[in-house]
């Protein structure tokens, strides 16, 4: 298979190969044509010159030709191709310089010839005769009979020139497709270099380094967002490889020690130790209990960090919700005397998954129960804007120390492992509140002063047109 580079240099050189080869023929055409044009004119004004020093040597009270000025002209003439004859009307004077000379006549017309063969292979010419009357005053005296090799001829030095224009132009041709080659290969470089860097970088992400990534910034917009994607693609799959190794830690730390209690009560009842009566069974049950639920719940959290599970978003009426909600916990409630207000009106919409959000606030709103003083009362608000609906869970509750805040959202994390452990928490519900809010591309923080309560604030996107 052939590289990109290598497609490239033959394409352009093709296409460079295949322009010049276009204009040469135009450019050959053009000077051919140019030059045929010259030779044609100074041929004519050759034959004019001669036609015109013929009478000059006439001598009128001879009545007859100077004939030594003639063989001058006609030597020069002949230099010139030209074959010159001269013939006056009373026949007396039948001058023709191929009687003279004629292998030098023979010689130039041969050598006329050449030229023209030389450079146009299939040129048709030949001998070709011109004759001219010339007039004394009004009375005819005699002809000149030009002849020459025609149609026309180059010279020496036109075909020189020629061919001097023509190296020029291949010489201009060869260095033209250098540069092409040469700047063909610089493109290249520039368009495989990050392509050839994307490879490399994508066969160690296969190979499971993840967060490698692409150092190279390409000027071609498709292999930067190629190069993007794959650095996006890295980072995620090393994110998420974080999250699976932080995952496995946590969930063996949080299973080791339930764990090794029932392992170590079941050992005692099965060496005679302990007495496997009602309430020890009772309490081997319960722990098992617990490890399902954290096993459960530790997918759902999964799941919502992964984005596995699908949104079915709705708008919500938060004053039914609400409603329902306080229904739910009538039992708990009234078992600490909590009273549960609730600041909203009917038509107060929040837009999200139905099943997700009641999640979220049965979270804050059994830990609120469970950090609350017996007696004491809890608030839900509702507010929105242009852009954001924000939700608040308020508890007049312990309070969490400020130091505890930036970790509260960790899963396992608990401020008090002695409280949370009598009180049976797990310190995943917020983790799982988070995530289901930040699948909603929604952010959650908390408020709390020790002692006097804490405020959970969510936000959530409102319905996007889009
Ligand atoms: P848990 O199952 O332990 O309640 P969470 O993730 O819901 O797990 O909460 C983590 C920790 O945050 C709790 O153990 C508790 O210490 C603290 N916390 C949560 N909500 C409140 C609250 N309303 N008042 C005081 N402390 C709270």
């Amino acid at each position: 298979m052939k590289t990109i580079r290598m497609r490239l240099i033959l394409v352009y050189s093709a296409i460079t190969i295949a322009t010049l080869v276009v204009i040469g023929f135009f450019i050959n055409g053009s000077i051919n044509q140019l030059f045929e044009q010259y030779a044609k004119d100074r041929q004519k004004s050759q034959i004019e010159y001669i036609r015109n020093q013929i009478p000059e040597l006439y001598q009128e009270e001879s009545e007859s030709f100077d004939i030594q000025g003639i063989e001058v002209a006609a030597n020069a003439a002949l230099q010139n191709g030209l074959i010159v004859h001269i013939q006056t009307m009373n026949q007396e004077i039948d001058w023709d310089i191929n009687t003279h000379k004629n292998q030098e006549c023979q010689l130039m017309l041969q050598h006329s010839e050449n030229n023209m063969h030389s450079r146009y292979p299939n040129f048709v010419g030949g001998y070709t005769e011109e004759k001219y009357d010339f007039l004394y005053g009004d009375h005819k005296t005699g002809h000149v009979i030009i002849g020459y090799y025609g149609p026309y001829s180059l010279d020496d030095n036109e075909l020189i020139l020629i061919n001097e224009i023509n190296k020029i132009l291949f010489l201009l041709g060869v260095i033209f497709l250098v540069l092409v080659v040469l700047l063909t290969v610089l493109i290249s470089r520039s368009i495989t270099y990050p392509i050839t860097s994307a490879i490399t970088v994508a066969g160690k992400i296969a190979n499971g380094k993840y967060g490698t990534q692409i150092d190279q910034k390409s000027r071609n917009e498709e292999t930067q967002n190629l190069i993007d994607a794959i650095n996006d693609m890295s980072v995620k799959l090393q994110t998420e490889e974080k999250q699976k190794r932080q995952i496995t830690a946590d969930v063996a730390h949080e299973l080791r020690t339930p764990l090794s209690n029932l392992q170590g009560n079941l050992e005692a009842m099965l060496d005679g130790i302990w007495e496997p009566n009602q309430e020890k069974l009772l309490s081997c049950h319960e722990e098992i209990i617990r490890l399902a639920s954290i096993v459960q719940q530790m997918q759902v959290l999964y799941s919502l960090e992964n984005r596995n599970e699908q949104l079915e978003c709705e708008s919500i009426d938060f004053s039914v919700l609400c409603r329902s909600l306080s229904v739910d916990f009538a039992m708990k409630l009234e078992a600490k005397q909590i009273r549960l207000t609730v600041y909203a009106k009917k038509g107060d919409i929040v837009w999200g998954d139905r099943y997700k959000i009641r999640q979220c606030m049965i979270n804050l709103i059994s830990n609120a129960i469970q950090y609350s003083d017996v007696g004491g009362e809890i608030e839900l608000h509702i507010s929105n804007d242009d852009q954001y609906t924000t939700i608040l869970v308020k508890d007049h509750g312990v309070g969490i120390p400020a130091d505890e805040l930036p970790n509260l959202f960790e899963r396992f994390y608990r401020v008090d492992k002695s409280r949370s452990t009598k009180t049976g928490g797990m310190g995943i519900g917020l983790s799982i509140t988070k995530a289901i809010v930040e699948r909603h591309g929604g952010m959650i923080s908390v408020e709390s002063t020790p002692g006097k309560g804490s405020t959970f604030i969510m936000t959530f996107p409102q319905k996007s047109e889009k």
